[in-house]
């Protein structure tokens, strides 16, 4: 089995909305996946369904070897130690320290306290900002908070890191950055499914795309671009 692997999953909200359709899709430990496709086609509640935030309607989803359909509830801070997540907005603690931020990750799983320091610091090493461990989220620039959001979601060392348009309130450069550091991880051997809009970026990294329209997954390709060859702008 996959290290992720959906079958057959539909997703339907509450309100009745479709969110997914009968997808079924396959990620290999080591990839590096884009996920595209308009606003409201089900990008992020694909990723909501691995990291057991929604359940789905119907189908099996299996991720690093739990069976996140029927989970129990008791079982999740053990799914979530092998799943890091990052947002757009970056949803850091306001009144922690960027330490506190990454240290609470560990501590919502239970990790022995004695572990916690020498981890948080490690992590915030990785993103090049263990010299910003004592600083306020509202003191650093948008592209040091997602930075930080990114060593709360590696502090653990998940398999699978999960980024939801982590570039979206990004500017250009800055978004390289945030690419080039999520490359990186990869290359240390962590899976990453990265839901985007950001063109120049997919057209230029040339890694898999998983496009999705209408909550179904219509194109899956090798070493895609943003757009489907021939597609209009
Ligand atoms: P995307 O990430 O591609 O923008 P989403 O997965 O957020 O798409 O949403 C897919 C569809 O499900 C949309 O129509 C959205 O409005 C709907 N949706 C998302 N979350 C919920 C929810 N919690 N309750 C009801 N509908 C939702």
């Amino acid at each position: 089995m996959a290290l992720i692997e959906l079958d057959g999953v539909t997703k339907v909200y509450p309100n009745g909305r479709v969110a997914l359709r009968d997808v079924s899709l396959s990620i290999e430990e080591g990839e590096f996946v884009f996920v595209v496709g308009p606003t409201g086609t089900g990008k992020s509640t694909l990723l909501r369904l691995l990291y057991r935030d929604e359940a789905p309607t119907r189908g099996r989803v299996h991720v690093a070897g739990f069976e996140v359909h029927r989970l129990r509830p008791g079982a999740v801070p053990r799914l979530r130690r092998e799943l890091g997540v990052v947002f757009q907005d970056f949803k850091l603690l306001p009144n922690r320290t960027v330490f506190e931020n990454v240290a609470f990750a560990l501590w919502a799983v239970g990790t022995p306290a004695e572990w916690v320091p020498g981890r948080v610091r490690a992590s915030l090493e990785l993103v090049g900002l263990a010299d910003r461990a004592d600083a306020f989220p509202h003191e650093l620039s948008g592209g040091e908070q997602q930075r930080v959001s990114i060593a709360r979601a590696l502090a653990n060392g998940p398999r699978i890191l999960l980024a939801d348009e982590p570039t979206g309130n990004l500017d250009p450069d800055t978004s390289w950055e945030i690419v080039k550091l999520l490359s990186r991880i990869n290359l240390r051997g962590t899976t990453v499914v990265m839901t985007t809009h950001n063109k120049t970026v997919v057209d230029v990294l040339r890694r898999r795309v998983v496009e999705m329209n209408d909550g179904r997954v219509v194109r899956d390709e090798v070493r895609g671009r943003y757009a489907r060859p021939g597609a209009l702008p």
